[in-house]
């Protein structure tokens, strides 16, 4: 076996991205899947801890740190809302985010005395 092939070998059992699961748990497979894809559309106007506005497309992602909130509208996201799901465009701003910051906004999310929720514009 090369060198160079050890390393690939490394890199294949290198863990997936936490976040990737933890959002499969709220985001519907075909949604991730698509909110993946469009990583690489999103805008970070800021994004410190206290607050990240993030442009996808022509919508925006804003994330209130200090509020525990995250202010999105898009058709989507009302009706995913509903079922407790994130639309493609949130999944894809936390998955561009840094994963440390991403992994405690997923978790609050998630949690049923969670410190963030969703706020969807109308
Ligand atoms: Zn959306």
């Amino acid at each position: 076996m090369s060198e160079k092939s050890d390393i690939n070998a490394a890199n294949d059992t290198v863990d997936p991205d936490p976040r990737l699961e933890l959002l499969g748990r709220t985001t519907e497979t075909g949604r991730l899947g698509r909110a993946g894809k469009l990583v690489s559309e999103v805008v970070f106007q800021v994004a410190d801890r206290e607050l990240v506005i993030a442009g996808v497309g022509k919508y925006n992602v804003v994330i209130d740190g200090k509020a525990g909130r995250v202010l999105h509208g898009c058709r989507d996201a009302q009706s995913q809302a509903r079922e407790g799901r994130l639309c493609k465009h949130v999944a894809a701003v936390l998955l561009a985010l840094d994963e440390d910051h991403a992994m405690e906004i997923i978790e609050g999310l998630l949690a049923e005395q969670g410190d963030w929720y969703l706020d969807i514009i109308q």
